[in-house]
């Protein structure tokens, strides 16, 4: 029997998915959920039910493997107090392959995903590329040198904590540094930023704003000052793609996430300005395999394992 197939599972703070994707990176049938936030078991169980979802429609025979990728920071075990999910340790290796039976890998979901970008996507043509993601937090994958890194504890390239702001003083989920970018600009982190910066510029705040996507309504509607208060995100996204460029002097960067995503017109433009011109600017662009970027690089990470 041909072990051709993988089940793929990309455990994000915001949603939970799960597919089955073959060797040339077609995802034949996936589910989403709602990440649970309730207790490590429940996050443990929906990934049972999904996996067996799954198997429903195809022989286990054909599973190569069970690849997870999820925020960081992981071990090859188990999530180690994810900074956007309220859980110290989440154990996810073992307990899999004890109940399904079948090899189980974890994996940085930003590392997977460059490696997604690499196999199925983009960076086919290129041999130094850097992925990031800003979603509810923020985080990249860098392949250098046709390398993909993992670093000492498997979570290289961990860019959401680089320092770009010493304005501000927000301490970062992370709970080890002020104006880490996540801290900043990540979509939990926009409204807080907002908040500062109304308070820094002096401004009435006038506003409900409960989550980012309250914000980029409003700037679709052209308030004026929440398109101001974009522009100084814009600055501080260009920090942060700046160092990106002097730690790994990429060809390519692409972005993801739903931040980005979701409102490119809000993000991009900004975002391209404040990038310096120190090294070579690498082309810049919006993933083109958008929000499976992560399910395909845990599958890519089976299929064409890492060098
Ligand atoms: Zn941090």
């Amino acid at each position: 029997m041909k072990k051709d197939l993988v089940i793929a599972i990309d455990l994000g703070a915001t949603n939970l998915r799960a597919g089955i994707i073959s060797k040339n990176g077609k995802i034949l049938k996936c589910f989403k959920i709602k990440t649970p936030k309730t207790s490590e078991a429940e996050i443990l169980n929906n990934i049972i039910v999904l996996v067996n979802a799954l198997l429903e429609n195809f022989k286990k025979q054909n599973i190569k493997a069970i690849t997870v990728a999820a925020g960081s920071p992981v071990s090859q075990d188990e999530l180690i107090a994810p900074p956007n999910m309220p859980f110290k340790k989440i154990a996810i290796r073992k307990p899999l392959e004890k109940y399904f039976k079948l090899p189980v890998i974890l994996n940085n979901d930003c590392i997977a995903a460059v490696w997604g970008e690499k196999h199925f996507g983009a960076g086919k043509k290129f041999k130094n590329l850097v992925y990031i993601t800003i979603s509810s937090g923020i985080g990249a994958g860098a392949i250098v040198d046709n390398h993909l890194l993992s670093g000492h504890s498997n979570n290289a390239a961990e860019i959401g904590h680089f320092t770009i702001d010493t304005k501000y003083n927000l301490l970062c989920g992370c709970k080890k540094g002020h104006g880490h970018w996540e801290a900043m600009c990540s979509g939990n982190n926009l409204p807080r930023f907002f908040k500062a910066w109304l308070k820094e510029n002096r401004i009435k705040n006038k506003y409900l704003i409960r989550k980012s996507a309250d914000i980029f309504a409003l700037a679709d509607k052209k308030d004026k000052i929440i398109l101001k208060f974009l522009k100084e995100v814009g600055q501080l996204n260009g920090h942060g793609i700046s160092n990106a460029i002097v730690a790994y002097d990429p060809e390519l960067i692409t972005l993801g996430g739903g931040v980005v995503l979701n409102n490119k017109k809000h993000i991009l433009p900004y975002l391209k300005k404040n990038v310096d011109k120190y090294l070579k600017t690498p082309k810049i662009i919006t993933t083109p395999l958008k929000e499976d970027i992560v399910l395909l690089g845990a599958a890519a990470l089976v299929f064409y394992p890492k060098n």
